[in-house]
């Protein structure tokens, strides 16, 4: 995705994609290389990525220059809210060890001409609530008991889809590196604070309809009260925590406080 590559999104998988016979392997080599020919790294902006060996559990590419590492899904038309990924327990034991992959989703049109639509979830907006285990695969399975999982990108705040390209629209650049950037404090949160982070990240991202209008209300966010208590059912003070959480978010610069019990997002 260099700037100065004007033929990004011509530089299909169509031509290609004759020479592999199975469908999935054929998509996954194909995006993959792709990545590896136009990709850069979101975290730093560095280019290129490079790809692991074929097989690495749990992660496709990494950055020479800051070390990130990336897991690529590709899928034919929009990106759904949820994502078919791996093996739950390596997901879960690596996000315990706080050494779990960014994730990288592309979505490709029917033809497999083009990339439509990519975006890049940063490793710090992880939490275990955003990992659905599926249904260990029956007796009869080839791998008889293996345990794979979805990732719920429907979950995750909008602030933590970073757009690469969108409707074939390419972000410059240092856009997506900023982005990544204002959102680095999450990484010093724990599991749990991060949990209660995001979820009020997300109630402000509705009450603000989505970047629709900058400012909003401690009201516009106490009306979320009630799915933020189905969350957390531990925690009967929800508004001391939601307003907790809306002055670390002030603290670190993704809104700011305009007095009067307004807010305004950054
Ligand atoms: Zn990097």
């Amino acid at each position: 995705m260099a700037e100065d590559d004007a033929l990004w999104s011509t530089l299909g998988f169509a031509e290609d994609a004759a020479v592999f016979a199975s469908a999935s392997q054929n998509v996954r080599v194909l995006s993959e290389g792709w990545i590896a020919m136009h990709g850069f790294c979101p975290s730093c902006g560095a280019e290129p990525l490079a790809a692991f060996k074929a097989n690495a559990p749990v992660a496709d590419f990494h950055c020479s220059v800051c070390a990130e590492e990336y897991e690529l899904k590709a899928q034919r038309g929009p990106i759904k809210r949820r994502i078919m990924d791996g093996a739950y327990g390596a997901m879960t034991a690596r996000l315990k060890a706080r050494n779990n992959p960014s994730l990288m989703v592309m979505s490709y049109d029917p033809g497999r001409a083009r990339v439509t639509d990519l975006i890049v979830v940063p490793r710090h907006f992880f939490t275990t609530d955003l990992i659905e285990p599926r249904k260990p695969l029956g007796p009869n399975a080839r791998r008889a008991g293996w345990q794979g999982c979805n990732i719920l990108i429907g979950d995750v705040p909008l602030s933590g889809r970073i757009p690469l390209i969108t409707g074939g629209a390419v972000t410059p650049r240092a856009e997506v590196v900023d982005r990544w950037r204002s959102t680095l404090f999450l990484k010093d949160a724990s599991l749990n604070a991060r949990g209660w982070l995001l979820a009020v990240m997300r109630a402000v991202e509705a009450a603000t309809d989505f970047g629709g209008r900058p400012e909003f209300t401690l009201d516009d966010v106490y009306a979320h009260e009630a799915s933020l208590s189905a969350l957390y059912p531990g925690n009967r003070n929800v508004r001391p925590k939601i307003r907790q959480q809306l002055q670390v978010l002030r603290d670190r610069g993704w809104l700011a406080f305009n007095g009067r019990g307004t807010y305004r997002r950054t």
